[in-house]
């Protein structure tokens, strides 16, 4: 008898410490704060459920639509929207959407001046549209600078107060965070570190200048060094023709090739005369540098550090830490939802 009493007792107690569990759990999700982050790029739009700590509860990802028409991206945007508010609703309060956008923003109000890759969406005032149809407030913040924001919250320049972020993609991005804040300037435009010129009379910039680091520097700009060397390497494994890809030009160097290692040394050497401008002017704890054309970081990076050492300040440039980006996809989503829990 004593031992069934004793295990009654047992069970009782269990049951109770599983009720005050779930009360806790369910406490703390409903009172959790909730935000929707979107990253809007030329190719893919991602949107995600983000809660205080940075975890992402909820997420879609789609093709953008490539269309001349704003209404159709913004009704894509809302689509994700509902989806991730709907899916993550019963974990907590969602009262702000924060969007990272692939141009210059007017955050103030609310409007996307210029996306060069998104040209239907220059002009639009996209905060008080979202706003209407999802009642929700809204922020807007370039992609590079939300990209900054994010591995300084929860990536590879979490805890130091100045850093640089440098993405090598389709073009070359950057955000520049002081005694922890984004720089962005009096009109927002702060931070292009792609068209810092490196090349005076270099090739031609879609920014209307010439021999930005954007042109040599990004994955873009492998694939025409690989065009524009590849008469001087008549033997080379590159097949260079239209259809090279970046990456493919990548696995031939790491063969050998001495045509992919010279692509290679030249995208280092152009963007350590970049880094080493930046160092000087900011003196910066850590620069992190990701996107797609990262991928070659062996092959690069070390003609990167090599300028770098040659050009800067010796204090400034044994002081910066180069590293690459953590987060990959999610820095944007992460940085956008930084802005809006702030
Ligand atoms: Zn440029």
């Amino acid at each position: 008898m004593p031992t069934l009493v004793l295990t009654i007792k047992k069970t009782v107690f269990y049951k109770k410490m599983i009720a005050s569990e779930n009360q806790n759990d369910g406490l703390a999700e409903t009172n959790r704060k909730i935000v929707l982050a979107a990253d809007l790029g030329g190719t893919n739009l991602r949107m995600a459920a983000v809660d205080y700590d940075g975890k992402i509860l909820y997420r879609t990802k789609l093709k953008t639509p490539k269309t001349n028409d704003s209404a159709a991206i913004v009704e894509a945007i809302v689509e994700s929207a509902i989806e991730c508010r709907r899916e993550s609703k019963v974990r907590g309060e969602i009262s702000t959407i924060a969007a990272a956008v692939p141009g210059t923003v007017d955050r103030k109000n609310g409007v996307i001046v210029k996306a060069p890759n998104l040209p239907a969406l220059d002009g639009l005032q996209i905060s008080s549209v979202l706003k209407r149809k999802l009642n929700l407030s809204c922020l807007l913040e370039n992609d590079a600078n939300a990209a900054a924001i994010g591995e300084n919250w929860l990536g590879a320049s979490k805890n130091f107060q100045d850093s640089i972020f440098v993405t090598l993609g389709t073009g070359v991005g950057g955000g520049i965070i002081i005694n922890g804040k984004i720089l962005r300037g009096v009109d927002g435009t702060a931070g292009e570190i792609g068209h810092i010129c490196v090349e005076p009379f270099g090739a031609e910039c879609g920014c209307g200048s010439r021999g930005c680091v954007e042109q040599y520097s990004s994955a873009t700009a492998v694939v025409r060094l690989a065009g524009e060397l590849s008469e001087r390497f008549p033997k080379s494994d590159s097949s260079v023709d239209s259809t090279v890809t970046s990456s493919e030009i990548y696995s031939a160097a790491k063969a050998g090739d001495k045509l992919g290692l010279e692509v290679f040394r030249r995208q280092g050497f152009y963007l350590g005369i970049a880094l080493a401008g930046l160092i000087n002017l900011l003196n910066p704890e850590i620069i992190v540098v990701g996107g797609g054309a990262a991928a070659a970081w062996e092959l690069f990076m070390p003609h990167a550090v090599e300028q770098i050492h040659k050009r800067a300040y010796s204090e400034p440039a044994k002081r910066a830490k180069i590293v690459r980006a953590r987060l990959g996809d999610d820095a944007g989503i992460l940085g956008a939802a930084r802005l809006a829990f702030n």
